[in-house]
């Protein structure tokens, strides 16, 4: 079984380390007073994400729909698919009722917890929706999800002003670092960037029914990173502006790492490289293989649906 993590950001585990160190220079910074309230901090923010987390879990139980092959087959099968490619572990798939376009993961031990609201299933293809889901396995499998919850819980302990928003900003680095990340593993458990751009635009746009939509709200998107105040709010975000993320995407998609690790994550449900289609049963999974997504459409060339990914060089 092919589990390779090699889709992770560069300096991801970097940013991670740095934001730790900063954690800890600032701990023993402080007096020893301040050494001790942190600790107890740190322990009191721990057991109370791990409460929280325990209780959003049980809350879900009640008013969620576990994905499973009876009563959401399309979507199960999208989330096996994506999951024999990616090998996240165990996750436990959730659909909840929000009039809001989001999927989150939670949780410290396992299975982790993948939560879609309903908008994601009624707007996105499953083309996209194959993103989306692999980009939350991507946060299960390089363990964002439980540092997540550790390591917010540290970035807000009692510091002085400067050192808190120093602290913030780090944590803030390190998770839109991670997004980069899972939008990689997103882009492998699709396997085609015009899918993962178009899903990502979604994310803004999700009532887009044209082409002529489409690209207005891809340059809506395009002109964020010009405005000085969106790049300094940023910093303080969890997440990238959708045209980074998007760039970063089309960077790593012309990569030769790309293509290995592509063919590397399809071989794992029988696909040949190129090949979107699987064709075989892998072998520690007895169960029929599953068939990829199937356009909703008449098949059309990438270009021909999305004709700006064509024009787009930089
Ligand atoms: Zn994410």
């Amino acid at each position: 079984m092919f589990r390779s993590r090699r889709y992770r950001v560069d300096n991801e585990q970097v940013v991670l380390v740095l934001t730790v160190l900063l954690v800890l220079a600032v701990i023993v910074l402080t007096s020893s007073v301040t050494f001790c309230l942190s600790g107890v901090f740190i322990l009191g923010m721990f057991a109370l994400s791990a409460f929280t987390i325990r209780a959003h879990h049980r809350a879900l139980m009640h008013s969620a729909q576990l994905v499973n092959g009876a009563q959401t087959p399309e979507l199960d099968r999208l989330v096996r698919i994506c999951s024999q490619k990616l090998q996240p572990g165990p996750v436990d798939v959730y659909l909840v009722k929000q009039n809001q376009m989001n999927a989150y993961t939670f949780g410290i031990g396992d299975p982790k917890a993948l939560v879609i609201y309903t908008p994601m299933v009624q707007v996105m293809d499953p083309g996209e929706l194959s993103f989306v889901i692999g980009h939350e396995m991507g946060h299960v499998a390089l363990g964002h999800t439980w540092l997540n919850t550790i390591l917010g819980g540290m970035a807000g302990i009692p510091a002085p002003f400067g050192a808190a928003v120093l602290l913030y900003a780090a944590f803030r680095w390190w998770n839109r670092i991670c997004e980069y990340s899972a939008d990689r593993a997103g882009l492998l458990a699709c396997g085609d960037l015009n899918l993962a751009v178009s899903a990502l635009v979604k994310l803004a746009a999700p009532n887009i029914r044209s082409q002529q939509e489409f690209d207005r709200a891809l340059a809506m998107l395009d002109a964020q990173d010009d405005d000085v105040s969106n790049v300094l709010a940023e910093a303080f975000q969890s997440h990238p502006m959708l045209i980074r993320r998007i760039n970063k995407l089309r960077d790593y998609a012309q990569t030769a790492e790309y293509r290995q690790m592509q063919a590397g994550v399809n071989g794992n449900v029988g696909e040949r490289a190129g090949s979107p289609m699987p064709t075989g049963q892998t072998r520690e999974d007895p169960r029929p293989a599953v068939t990829p997504p199937e356009p909703q459409e008449a098949p059309k060339s990438p270009e021909e649906r999305w004709p700006w990914l064509k024009k787009k060089e930089d």
